[in-house]
């Protein structure tokens, strides 16, 4: 990254993601030591899980890359055509399915639709026969997830009519997990054994199918037998472990949050703090005004509970987050001035707050910590 960007970045007073390719690198490193010769499909929907999808996509498959991706994933089309817009050739899925009205670009961008019903099937094979094209599908299949897919029962005769349009070349069969990240894999069993039975019966017909695929982030983590010939992990690129259980699997945090200190001061015990006055010093105390708020994702649950590092020192966040600042106290840090940066998320002085301890302190999970880095905060990319 050049000075100039860095400079710009310096100088603004929102908070700023500071993203590290070498940490994505290495947690890819990670996937690919559990999967043996299967693939990968990187998934970056919603934007990488608030990383950034172009930059990470052209990390992992731009053209000087090779990070042996297959496919990307994403949820929706306008994800997949930013990806085409910014150069990205490489296959990508959509990972929600193919609407009707979305066939001519999903045929235009050469994407890969999920298909799971008989109407977007008609529509999809018509439409590329008619322009002598032929798009690669995967087909869905609900195995317990309740989400989108089809039946069990409806997969084989529906994969059968598939492989017999002209406009159709069945690439891929999948399913999601409703629950991989528990210690208790029984129903992921069930799940995972539904899958193989049609995949066995595709291969005992002789119906050649390239991929069958279910591993999130959690079973490629801690069910191997799940992997079948290609995993899509998302979480875990993105540095954090999804399973309920404590996993030695060496994972790195590649997204560090940070804010930029714009008032500090020094108030008497007894002083209320931000709306709705719902703290009040205990003691004299050194109170930090930062730039971020729930406006930039940094959730409003957190009002009272979440900390943050300043000089190295953890900072309790008082009273309630506010749309585009937070207040801390920073008594413990007195040498903290305006224009300083504190640590959101991340690591600062021997001190650590990463995204999966926010999560807890605000009732979500990480995944929803991460995708939801409002705009308004820019990404910075270094790779060491
Ligand atoms: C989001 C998603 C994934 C990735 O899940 P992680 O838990 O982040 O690894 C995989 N497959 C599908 C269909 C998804 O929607």
């Amino acid at each position: 990254m050049s000075e100039g960007i860095k400079m710009d970045v310096r100088r603004r007073a929102a908070g700023v993601a500071e993203i590290d390719l070498s940490a994505l690198r290495r947690n890819l490193q990670q996937v690919k030591k559990r999967i043996g010769r299967r693939e990968i499909l990187a998934v970056i929907k919603a934007n990488a899980y608030g990383h950034g999808a172009v930059p990470i996509a052209q990390f992992l498959v731009g053209e000087k890359r090779s990070m042996e991706i297959s496919l990307l994933g994403v949820a929706y089309l306008e994800e997949a055509i930013q990806l085409r817009k910014a150069g990205i050739t490489h296959p990508i899925l959509l990972m929600t399915g193919c609407p009707i009205e979305q066939i001519p670009e999903i045929v235009r961008y050469q994407l890969t639709p999920l298909l799971f019903d008989a109407a977007s099937l008609a529509a999809l094979s018509r439409y590329a026969a008619r322009r002598g094209e032929r798009v690669n599908v995967h087909v869905k299949l609900d195995t317990g997830m309740g989400r989108i897919g089809l039946p069990v029962s409806e997969a084989l005769p529906f994969i059968q009519t598939a492989m017999e349009q002209k406009g159709i070349r069945v690439e891929g069969i999948l399913t999601h997990f409703a629950e991989a990240d528990l210690k208790d894999l029984s129903f992921a069993k069930k799940q995972f054994e539904a899958l193989k039975q049609i995949w066995t019966a595709l291969q005992k017909a002789k119906m050649k199918v390239r991929y069958c695929h279910l591993a999130n982030s959690a079973a490629i983590m801690h069910f191997g037998a799940a992997h079948f010939n290609l995993v899509r992990p998302g979480l875990m690129l993105y540095g954090y472990s999804p399973l309920e259980e404590e996993t030695e699997i060496p994972l790195k945090p590649i997204l560090q949050l940070r804010a930029r200190v714009i008032a500090v001061k020094k108030v008497p015990a007894g002083t209320s703090i931000s709306y709705g006055r719902t703290f009040f010093t205990r003691r004299e105390s050194l109170i930090a005004t930062v730039s971020i708020g729930y406006a930039d994702g940094y959730p409003r649950l957190l009002s009272n509970r979440g900390v943050m590092i300043a000089k190295g020192q953890r900072a309790p966040v008082v009273g309630r987050v506010c749309m585009d600042m937070t207040m801390l106290d920073v008594t413990e840090a007195p040498s903290l001035s305006v224009g300083d940066w504190v640590t959101v998320i991340g690591e600062e002085g021997g001190e650590a707050v990463w995204a999966d301890e926010l999560a807890r302190q605000a009732e979500t999970i990480p995944y929803e910590i991460l995708c939801g880095i409002g705009e308004r905060v820019p990404r910075i990319y270094k790779e060491r």
